[in-house]
């Protein structure tokens, strides 16, 4: 086991630390400081990529700690910015070449389509496209076909081990594994005194309720979240502003109620 810093944060990424439209994370400038003071650790979970996720993780001063990435089916590990290495994205896509052709037409994998294709259809900039397309873990992609045969796509991948994880647009194909895995194995292996995560959506509710503390960050572009199965011990913070505004507020109410060591 490593030893574990006093703290861990679990945070999602878009609505979250970032705000919903500009992508923006300053405003969570003052808390992000006070982590790094008390020497907190920090771990991103999002569906993006390690390429995306690299380059946020150091300009943000927590490349010291791993990511969760293409939303819990891998790793990247701390300090370094290479696509992880042993990631099974390659059998993902040697699957989808073996399953029958009147299936397979019906799904649109982002490996199917090349990068300004994909950028127009998910309103990314072709740059960020690109790095959506470096992945090691998982398959997202379109569906095109009724439920029925959803299902018998689902089924001749699921054969190989293969499971689909419906999001909002897309569904994602991966050997398993998601943000609440990552966060209950991470937390085992560093073993915090405290732990904290942070999210906005329906995805995030398992990784919220997986820690001793969770903040939900509101997001006035959907549905406040439900309730969590931690609220009824006061576990669960909800805040005011959105994004990192929101996040900012909820991890400097947090560190003045948490005790730490020598504190
Ligand atoms: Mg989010």
């Amino acid at each position: 086991m490593t030893k574990g810093p006093d703290l861990l944060i679990f945070s999602d990424l878009d609505g979250t630390l970032l705000d919903h439209d500009t992508y923006q994370w300053t405003a969570a400038l003052p808390a992000l400081r006070a982590l790094r003071r008390i020497k907190a650790g920090l771990v991103l979970a999002s569906s993006k990529t390690a390429p995306e996720i690299a380059g946020l993780r150091a300009q943000i001063g927590f490349d010291d700690w791993p990511a969760i990435v293409e939303n819990g089916a891998g790793l990247l590990p701390a300090g370094t910015q290479a696509i992880p290495e042993g990631g099974r994205y390659h059998a993902v896509r040697a699957a989808l070449d073996r399953v029958p052709p009147p299936l397979r037409t019906q799904f649109c994998g982002f490996g199917d389509l090349d990068c300004a294709t994909l950028a127009q259809r998910t309103g990314l900039p072709v740059a960020q496209a690109a790095l959506a397309q470096q992945r090691a873990f998982s398959e997202p992609g379109s569906w095109s076909g009724s439920e029925q045969d959803l299902h018998r796509f689902l089924d001749h991948l699921a054969a190989e081990g293969i499971i689909g994880q419906r999001g909002g647009r897309f569904v994602t194909l991966s050997f398993g594994g998601n943000k609440a895995d990552q966060v209950r194995s991470l937390t085992r292996q560093y073993h915090p005194r405290h732990s904290i995560a942070l999210g906005d959506a329906p995805n995030d509710i398992k990784m919220l309720e997986a820690v001793d503390y969770a903040v939900v960050v509101a997001n006035p572009h959907s549905p406040p979240l439900a309730r969590l199965k931690t609220e009824q011990a006061g576990r669960v913070y909800r805040t005011t502003a959105p994004g990192p505004q929101g996040w900012n507020d909820a991890i400097l109410t947090l560190l003045s109620t948490l005790t730490f060591k020598g504190t």
